[in-house]
């Protein structure tokens, strides 16, 4: 097939604070250096932002290094921290910590919606001169003769029919060529998942770990819990999920009197009864947190997830022809909940690698490599390795997670051992026979409390239902047979789109496994958790997918 294709200095795949914040480096380098530099950045969603989720509280460490004056240049802040309020939740009561753990003090910091970060970090880096794509997924990774050097990605193509068949409106995508392709995917990054296969990415002892989180803005009342309480910025430990299973919730003050409020669930869960939208709905419930929320109304609903393996789960951060930045390259503060502020930078070490690497016309991994250099030497290597065994810790079960957590706190992430393994994330299940979960029915009310249908309607997903299923299950027959008895199809239950559906109607018949694609909020969660391996997540056509706009 006839493709255009197109050079460029640099290309981005990816346009989320990581990808945006190389994106403006390097201009800003390069304009020092008095060189003249092609970049484009591509972006999947229908506008930058639209796939982009996050707690948030920023750091604004890395902005303030990349923007000086963001606050003048109109920075979206909802909020500052005015203090931190960390609670245990037992079932009916909440119980405020006298101290909040140091990794959570965010007073100073900025409450954001990361969707509005990137889209003013999209404006600034537009109005420097960068070539910004939105609606063009990178479909595959495109390799020189020898299939090692990165040579740039083809974008997905447009207007096939759902069998792969061309329709009228059909359109190639496009090979898009560069010196070096800087891979900003965000968590589970399917390009970098397909150059890990060639190219050996990851540590396979040290396998990546991954978190879901459920995000909410809630539009509250006039008069609401923020316009009286000191802290602005809760975090909470224990009910819904106890202490066995990883995660916690959060609820951040955003201006215009609306909340956002979120679960967190460790992607190590073994239960396979576990319901993470169940779990969300059931901790918006708690007494404690009803109470800030009550006469509220949704307004945005989506889901993501975040990488939490931690220093010793990164993966090489450069090849020939290309480097990995942000969340698909596991920068993240596990302890802290924050990784915006770790993208940014990382993006920005990058650039100012791949400007010295243009300036010497040698982009080989050997060059690029002065990214490693820069970032083993910077704070965020610092921040990063102290929570190097953080996800192992809170794997633990009783007091043993307890005994690890504690002694990390006080000997900077060494604790009583360093390095501790990682177990993936699809390795944790437990047969249904084994689980514990007694399952609840909610009631909904349509305003405040929602049901994941709902949900999805207010995450405004959009996918062209003519196209070919963006999620491909190897062996559908072992879903509804051996999945099905061992784990009861946890794919149900995980993905918080309601994408999978079972059917059990006729008793004797063997159940049915529907996948509604066109609900997908591109969490990846599947990818991680599916107990056999047995789906994999593509890239839909370019546009497709979230409409966040607010979270
Ligand atoms: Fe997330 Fe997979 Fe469900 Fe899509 S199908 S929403 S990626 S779990």
């Amino acid at each position: 097939m006839e493709r255009e294709s197109i050079n460029f200095d640099v290309l981005i795949v990816g346009g989320g604070p990581a990808g945006l914040s190389c994106a403006i480096r390097l201009i800003q380098v390069a304009k020092k250096n008095n060189r003249e530099i092609e970049v484009a950045l591509i972006e999947k969603g229908a506008e930058i932002g639209t796939h982009a989720l996050s707690g948030a509280v920023l750091n604004p460490i890395a902005l303030k290094l990349l923007i000086g004056d963001y606050k003048e240049k109109g920075c979206p802040i909802e909020a500052d921290v005015r203090e931190d309020e960390f609670y245990f939740l037992a079932k009916d009561k909440a119980y405020k910590s006298p101290k909040t753990p140091k990794y959570m003090h965010n007073s100073g910091f900025h409450i954001i919606s990361s969707s509005k970060l990137c889209k003013w970090l999209a404006s600034i880096a537009e109005s420097m001169g960068v070539n910004i794509f939105s609606g063009f997924a990178g479909a595959e990774v495109l390799f020189k003769e020898d299939g090692k050097k990165i040579a740039g990605v083809r974008t997905g193509d447009k207007g096939l029919d759902k069998d792969g068949g061309k329709k009228g409106s059909f359109e190639p995508g496009i090979d898009l060529l560069a010196k070096v392709t800087v891979f900003a995917e965000g968590a589970k990054g399917s390009l970098v998942e397909s150059i890990a296969e060639k190219l050996d990415l990851f540590d396979k002892n040290m396998p990546q770990v991954f978190e879901i989180g459920i995000k909410e803005v809630i539009e509250l009342g006039e008069s609401n819990y923020f316009k009286t309480s000191k802290g602005n910025d809760i975090h909470t430990l224990g009910y819904p999920l106890g202490l066995n299973t990883v995660g916690g919730g959060f609820i951040y003050e955003m201006k215009n009197n609306r909340a956002a409020i979120g679960l967190i669930i460790g992607l190590c869960y073994k239960d396979c009864e576990l319901d993470i939208y169940d779990e969300f709905i059931k901790f918006k419930k708690h007494p404690f947190i009803a109470n800030i929320i009550k006469g509220g109304k949704v307004i945005a609903q989506g889901a993501r997830t975040v990488c939490v393996g931690g220093y010793y789960a990164m993966p090489k951060l450069a090849v020939d022809g290309g480097v990995f930045v942000g969340g698909c390259a596991g920068f993240q503060n596990s302890p802290g909940l924050k990784g915006i502020h770790l993208s940014m930078y990382s993006g920005m070490l990058a650039a100012d690698a791949i400007i010295e690497a243009l300036e010497k016309m040698d982009w080989t991994s050997d060059s690029l490599n002065l990214y490693k250099e820069l970032f083993e030497k910077s704070w965020a290597k610092a921040e990063i390795y102290e929570g190097r065994n953080f996800a192992q810790a809170v794997s633990k079960k009783g007091i043993l997670k307890f005994l690890h957590l504690g002694s990390q706190y006080f000997t900077k992430g060494k604790g009583l051992k360093d390095p501790m393994s990682l177990k993936p994330d699809y390795k944790t299940l437990k047969p249904k026979s084994k689980s514990s979960i007694k399952k609840e029915k909610h009631k909904y009310d349509d305003t405040l409390y929602i049901d994941k249908m709902t949900g999805v309607f207010l995450s405004k997903t959009i996918h062209r239902e003519d196209q070919p299923c963006h999620l491909i299950i190897h062996d559908i027959k072992l879903c509804v047979t051996t999945c099905y008895k061992t784990y009861n199809c946890p794919c149900v239950r995980f993905c918080p789109g309601g994408v999978y559906e079972l059917k059990t109607d006729e008793a004797g018949k063997e159940p049915e496994l529907s996948v509604n694609f066109s609900n997908c909020l591109h969490c990846k969660t599947c990818e991680i958790k599916d107990p056999y391996q047995n789906i994999k997540w593509t890239c839909p056509e370019g546009g497709d997918g979230p409409g966040y706009t607010i979270l």
